[in-house]
């Protein structure tokens, strides 16, 4: 239940964010005339999705990182195929390994 009104409440940030940013690319493009105000909102755009994944990153803090800690990443065997979380495969010692979920 909680992770759902966090998911949503997250959701309606973005949508609150789109609206901001579009908001000020379309004053940015009444102000400025086309050619020039194009650099402008592209710049806009980038300080603002940079501060709001600074924004979403220190909301998140400990249970984004706890989040992927427990996304399940297995390590399987290369030359057999065996799933092991180890250096090297207790099945038949190989080190070769890929990254399966
Ligand atoms: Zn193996």
């Amino acid at each position: 239940m909680m992770n759902d009104f966090n998911n949503k409440s997250f959701l309606v940030n973005q949508f609150l964010w789109i609206g901001v940013s579009l908001a000020i690319s379309l004053a940015i493009s009444i102000i400025v005339p086309f050619p020039y105000s194009l650099p402008i909102i592209i710049g806009v755009f980038i300080l603002l999705s940079f501060y709001m994944r600074q924004r979403t990153m220190r909301r998140l803090g400990m249970s984004g990182a706890t989040m992927f800690g427990n996304n399940t990443v297995n390590y399987y065997c290369m030359n057999c195929g065996q799933k092991h979380n180890q250096l090297a495969c207790p099945r038949c010692g190989s080190k070769m390994k890929r990254v399966g979920t």
